[in-house]
């Protein structure tokens, strides 16, 4: 069959043009193959990951123990549905359990979903309570996902756009501001949805003790606080969870991208009294816990939970923030500031540098770009400090040449 005949970049791309929806802008590769920290594209092209399918592949490419698990638990079972119990989804959980302020666990798909879910929660807690409390509000610049009611709490336009009208009841202020955030909730206010840190908002670090801040006014007008940690939990931020070292714990949270290391797995965590508001057939999800998900996840947490590991991924976190700084005062000219916790980090430029990540796949590293101007260095959290060092040196040689080069090819 002419079908598996492709084995170029550029085959792969003319293929794709004809038959994929037109919804992403890829960059011209096809990647096949995948070593640590490390990706292969379809002409034999090795690239430094510093974009880790979007802060996904927590254990990097082929890391041994995530690959055996998902191929012993196919070789087992694939799917079971929640109509059974099944082993690795009571794993997962208790895991999860054992490392959060949760004590009850709903598995689902992705992060859109692990946000419904807790949107769904903080209205049926309400309903159950008998107060009219439906509202969420949640921020500017922040990202929950696609669907719609993740769309109406996501505070950027250009999602939005084209999709109203969205669901009723959700306010979004200013991201850091507390006296806006107290104005804009009610006695209808059923919860805050807020990111530790925002993701896509371009890695935006609130100010100190805002969180905090924001946990203690959810308290005294007794409605929830959600914590939106699918970007920055699961070790991403140094720790396990995005809010530890910041002295609150939420209500509920919602976590995705990494724990699956790659496979689609979300999940929301919360504490036994609230999760008891969704009993039998109130919500739930076909594949939400499946095997093999699951059994990534917990490869994923065996290894992430090692203390030792989250330690090492804080000190190569202080490394990188510290790299970027320094490329901050090299690069005066493009640099606005680095940011970010843990092998999470951001560095905003004040010119666009969409096109930056095609310079830097010729010279051997895979980036990306939020919004335009914030690289973002989000690279395996296994990443060893010579790999992570080789990448930043590239990142630093293409900044040299920025502001002589026009950066729109
Ligand atoms: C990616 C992301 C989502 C959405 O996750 P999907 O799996 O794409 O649905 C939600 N919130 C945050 C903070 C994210 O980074």
């Amino acid at each position: 069959m002419a079908d598996e005949r492709a084995t170029t970049n550029e085959e792969w791309m003319a293929r794709g043009q004809k038959v994929m929806l037109g919804n992403y802008k890829p960059m011209p590769v096809a990647i096949v193959g995948g070593e640590g920290s490390h990706v292969i594209d379809a002409d034999g092209n090795r690239y430094i990951d510093f974009v880790s399918g979007i802060a996904v592949s927590a254990l990097g490419h082929n890391h041994p123990q995530l690959v055996s698990a998902i191929q012993q638990q196919a070789g087992r079972v694939l799917h079971t549905a929640n109509v059974v119990w099944n082993e690795q989804a009571v794993r997962l959980a208790e895991k999860l359990v054992a490392t959060s302020f949760a004590d009850r666990v709903f598995f689902c798909n992705s992060g859109a979903e692990a946000i419904e879910a807790m949107i769904k929660l903080a209205r049926k807690v309400f309903f159950d309570r008998g107060e009219g409390r439906y509202e969420i509000v949640s921020f500017q610049n922040s990202f929950h996902g696609r669907t719609l009611g993740a769309l109406t709490c996501t505070g950027q336009d250009k999602y939005r756009q084209g999709f109203e009208p969205l669901l009723p009841g959700v306010r979004i202020v200013p991201y850091g501001d507390l006296s806006a955030l107290e104005q804009a909730m009610t006695e209808r206010t059923a919860a805050v949805l807020i990111e530790p840190i925002q993701g896509e908002g371009g890695l935006r670090v609130p100010p100190p003790g805002f969180l905090k801040a924001v946990r203690d006014l959810t308290q005294r007008h007794g409605c929830l606080m959600l914590l939106d940690e699918v970007q920055s939990g699961v070790g991403r931020c140094g720790t396990m969870w995005g809010y530890e070292g910041e002295g609150f714990v939420p209500d509920v949270m919602a976590i995705a991208k990494g724990i699956g290391g790659g496979m689609p797995l979300g999940a929301m965590l919360t504490t036994e009294a609230l999760g008891a508001a969704l009993p039998p057939g109130t919500h739930g999800s076909t594949f939400g816990g499946n095997p093999v998900a699951c059994a990534a996840g917990n490869a994923v947490m065996d290894v992430v939970s090692d203390p030792a590991f989250l330690a090492r991924v804080d000190k190569l976190g202080h490394h990188l923030l510290s790299r970027l700084n320094q490329m901050v005062r090299n690069h005066r000219k493009v640099c606005v500031e680095a940011r970010g916790r843990g092998l999470w980090c951001g560095l905003e430029l004040n010119i666009d540098v969409t096109n930056l990540p095609r310079q830097s796949l010729k010279r051997g590293l895979m980036l990306n770009i939020i919004g335009g101007k914030v690289i973002r260095v989000a690279p395996p959290l296994v990443i060893d400090q010579a790999t992570l060092d080789e990448g930043l040196d590239i990142l630093d040689s293409l900044l040299a040449t920025l502001g002589d080069e026009p950066t729109r090819v």
